[in-house]
């Protein structure tokens, strides 16, 4: 029997929708969270602090904030244990990478970590690991899936643009993941935990089913949130990234070494999905129409991509995971998608 339960943590608080900070307060108290630790994005904490801190007190939450400047692993462990014993709950305000820290450290003290994300651009702010800085290598960490995640859909509206569209590209790699996943499994070399992989699968369906006028809409943007919520959930079932990251992600992150600047995660996630996608021949116009219409693909035209970074990274993909076995892992599929890179008619309004 390969294995016999699942035990895994699921979110108490998940609250999301217009000026969803000024319950802070309320969602902290309800969970009896009374003596927290804050941190903030440096930037953040400008804009959003005196409000958040105002909405702390009216619920006679103590605190102590902090503003975080680095990932880098060994400081982070450090100021986890600078954390006073008696906090009991440690909320973090902003990016990426500040959520990062902050959840490694709620998971180093074993305190209940609320994520509170100002952008959308992936799937970290819900999901089990922290990506820090060890001897100046981005790695990921374990960490858990955070205790509550509050998004405040009026603060990610007011984002740049670029942030919703990497979250798209993130969500929508699922697609391509799950066919790897599954591949990997026919051909004997992994496991597919099969509810982790209906939650992916459900939670990328459900965005692509979603009626909308505007990606800055609350409901557009609360559906994006939940989805990657989902991821997170997915890969906390699994114990993997597998639900949500395959080949597609495995040409973003070997991009990430080929390039001197990478973009945003998710943007570069999203042009590789649909790459990837023709060479699974697997939804592929699906993919293609949810990039065009909520003008993913004409900001990515405006990014200059060049050819050669992508081609170079296909050919690394497998190295980045070698003991995975997705689609990419085998040389003539590789050959595909470089032959579908330079000839598709789509993709040169992508690469320079
Ligand atoms: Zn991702």
């Amino acid at each position: 029997m390969k294995s016999i339960s699942h035990r895994i943590s699921i979110p108490s608080i998940l609250e999301s929708g217009p000026n969803a900070l000024d319950r802070i307060g309320y969602l902290l108290n309800r969970e009896e969270l009374d003596n927290i630790v804050l941190f903030y994005d440096k930037d953040i904490k400008k804009i959003l602090g005196d409000r958040i801190e105002k909405n702390l007190k009216d619920f006679y939450i103590t605190f102590i904030s902090n503003t975080i400047e680095t990932i880098d692993y060994f400081s982070i462990i450090q100021m986890a244990y600078s954390i006073p014993d008696n906090a009991d709950s440690i909320v973090a305000i902003g990016g990426g990478r500040i959520l990062d820290a902050a959840k490694y450290m709620a998971f180093l003290r074993r305190l209940p970590f609320i994520s509170i994300p100002t952008s959308t651009s992936n799937d970290g702010f819900s999901s089990p690991v922290a990506s820090l800085v060890i001897n100046e290598k981005r790695t990921t960490v374990p960490a858990k899936v955070p205790y509550g995640v509050i998004v405040d859909t009026t603060v990610i509206a007011n984002a740049p643009n670029c942030f919703i569209f990497s979250g798209i590209g993130d969500l929508i790699s699922n697609i391509t993941a799950l066919w790897d996943w599954r591949y990997e499994e026919s051909k004997g070399k992994g496991h597919v935990d099969d509810f982790a992989a209906m939650i992916s699968s459900k939670s990328v369906d459900s965005f692509f089913c979603l009626p909308f006028s505007s990606i800055k809409e609350p409901k557009f943007i609360h559906s994006l949130v939940d989805s990657l919520i989902m991821n997170g959930i997915a890969m906390e079932i699994s114990g993997s990234s597998a639900p949500s990251s395959g080949s597609e992600h495995l040409i973003s992150h070997a991009l990430d070494k080929v390039v001197q600047k990478p973009y945003l995660h998710g943007i570069q996630v999203g042009i590789a999905t649909y790459i990837v996608s023709q060479v699974q021949n697997n939804k592929v116009q699906d993919i293609l129409n949810l990039l065009k219409i909520t003008g993913f693909w004409n900001y990515a035209s405006s990014l200059n991509f060049k050819a050669k970074d992508f081609l170079k990274a296909i050919d690394l993909a497998p190295s980045i995971k070698p003991k995975r076995y997705t689609i990419l892992h085998i040389e003539e599929n590789r050959k595909k998608a470089k032959k579908i890179l330079l000839t598709d008619p789509l993709l040169k309004q992508i690469f320079t």
